[in-house]
């Protein structure tokens, strides 16, 4: 199975999402977002974008199960935000109804099964209200294996290195036909891989920008026990996982913060980063070398943190944990 209609259909549906997202943050006033049960915060953008990116894969492949972040239930208690969500949405899909938008935004509460998508409308809410980084990211996951995934960064420069370069990337993997790249508006793909070289990007690691998100001192102490001499680059959302497999830096750590040591990742806050790593030449695992989980549920029961490296210094991180661990 070569998988190039889910991947076609994965590249469409994040476009639009994507489009939305920018057109939201072009129109936002000040902080506009709404408190989620769990304290996350949560806009308009986050539920217009599941809304388009659900409304496309359930066209396009009815049969399909999605995991998404959002439901429609905190929505439908706030009718002027729904009505604002339908607005946005009826910009691309012109017979979206508020109860339409409803309905799309909750074909994405499925639960984890033998072939289903899993959709981050917004990865980085917080970096999207503050200006910074976020990813619309979606995977399809197969029998616990991610096979095809798509990542779009609407903030992040085609070239980190060069600011006169586009802003806006988007990042397609398909497991064993590699990664790739290319300006969010256009459909021209460059393959990419990760960089193995002892240069600046080389020697550099990436990690949340919210403290909360992580641990950054211990984070620091390891990237610089394993030969990391670079500050790190902080980046809000999947856009980390991006850099590491286009060789803007060799390490992504995310180790659990001493905050919420029991905190389990999410599979859609990994899964279509993950396959655009390993698929560029890099692995990434739990902070014990254990292979991300996608096959038990949304929560990742199993896995605690999540190292993501060009593959060279994954072995060292692992085991300077452990040494960290004895004393
Ligand atoms: P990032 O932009 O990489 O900092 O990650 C954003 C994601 O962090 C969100 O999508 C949340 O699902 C997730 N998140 C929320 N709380 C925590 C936590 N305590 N530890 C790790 N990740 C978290
Ligand atoms: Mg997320």
């Amino acid at each position: 199975m070569n998988y190039d209609r889910e991947k076609q259909a994965a590249i469409a549906a994040v476009r639009r999402a994507a489009a939305l997202c920018q057109q939201v943050r072009a129109e936002m006033v000040g902080a506009d977002s709404l408190e989620k049960g769990d304290r996350s915060p949560v806009t308009v953008a986050d539920f217009g974008a599941q809304a388009l990116v659900c409304q496309h894969l359930t066209k396009t492949f009815p049969q399909d199960v999605i995991v998404a972040e959002e439901d429609s239930s905190e929505l439908q208690q706030h009718s002027d935000k729904l009505r604002q969500v339908t607005q946005y949405v009826q910009r691309f899909q012109l017979d979206a109804t508020s109860p339409a938008v409803c309905t799309w935004i909750d074909a994405g509460n499925g639960s984890v099964s033998e072939r289903y998508w899993t959709l981050d409308p917004i990865d980085g809410t917080k970096g999207f209200l503050r200006n910074d980084q976020y990813a619309i990211a979606l995977a399809l996951v197969e029998k616990g294996q991610v096979k095809v995934a798509a990542l779009a960064c609407p903030a992040l420069p085609l070239r980190l290195d060069d600011p006169s370069s586009e802003t806006g990337t988007l990042f397609v993997a398909v497991r064993g036909q590699g990664a790739a790249m290319a300006p969010l508006g256009e459909t021209v793909f460059e393959p990419i891989s990760v960089n193995q070289a002892a240069d600046e990007a080389g020697s550099r690691f990436v990690e949340s920008v919210e403290s909360a998100h992580g641990h950054h001192a211990l984070q620091q102490a390891v990237a610089q026990a394993v030969g990391i001499t670079q500050p790190s680059l902080r980046m809000d959302s999947q856009a980390k996982y991006g850099a590491v497999a286009r060789g803007d830096a060799a390490l992504y750590l995310r180790l659990p913060s001493p905050k919420s040591p029991n905190y389990r990742e999410k599979i859609w806050d990994h899964a279509a980063g993950a396959l655009i790593v390993e698929e560029a030449g890099g692995r990434v695992t739990d902070m014990y070398g254990q292979p991300l989980d996608f096959s038990s549920g949304y929560k990742m029961e199993h896995n605690q943190g999540v190292i993501v490296s060009n593959g060279t210094r994954h072995a060292a991180v692992i085991e300077t944990l452990v040494k960290f661990d004895q004393t």
